[in-house]
């Protein structure tokens, strides 16, 4: 997609901070990091989001995060890491070309991926079981 950020930025036609990069993958330092490190793994082919990524290179992005956040770890002894991964504006996604975020995490830091927990009540269970056992 010719107007695509993540697209110019994977393939090369606008310069970035690059990490790694291979056949299918770029990867590369988000500008607005959530902690020192924080990167991006950006499929070279324009995918809106996870539905649309074909099943095989869904599989190797994922584990493309695996080897750059072991590498990761090395190089900035890093404590731990958040993988996120956005799909769709109701989820927080602002660009829409599939990326996994690789966000190293640094002991005494806040925690940066939270949620009030609610309640699973039991008809809440029954309902999405249904639902969702319905929707095969
Ligand atoms: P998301 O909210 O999951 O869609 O995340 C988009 C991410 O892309 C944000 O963390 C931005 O900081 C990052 N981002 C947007 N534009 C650029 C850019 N030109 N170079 C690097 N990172 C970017
Ligand atoms: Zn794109």
């Amino acid at each position: 997609m010719s107007d695509c950020i993540f697209c110019m930025l994977a393939n090369g036609a606008i310069p970035t901070a690059k990490l790694y990069e291979d056949e299918h993958f770029a990867v590369i330092l988000d500008a607005n990091p959530a902690s020192k490190g924080h990167a991006l793994i950006l499929p070279k082919e324009h995918h809106a989001n996870l539905f649309e990524m074909p099943d095989e290179l869904a599989a190797e992005a994922f584990i493309l995060a695996k080897k750059i956040a072991s590498r990761m770890k090395d190089a900035l002894k890093c404590d731990g890491f958040n993988i996120v991964q956005n799909n769709g504006e109701a989820a927080g996604q602002t660009v829409f070309h599939f990326h996994i975020h690789i966000i190293p995490r640094y002991e005494g830091s806040e925690r940066i991926v939270a949620w009030k927990p609610g309640t699973l009540t039991d008809d809440l269970r029954s309902e999405i079981l249904e639902k969702f056992q319905s929707a095969e």
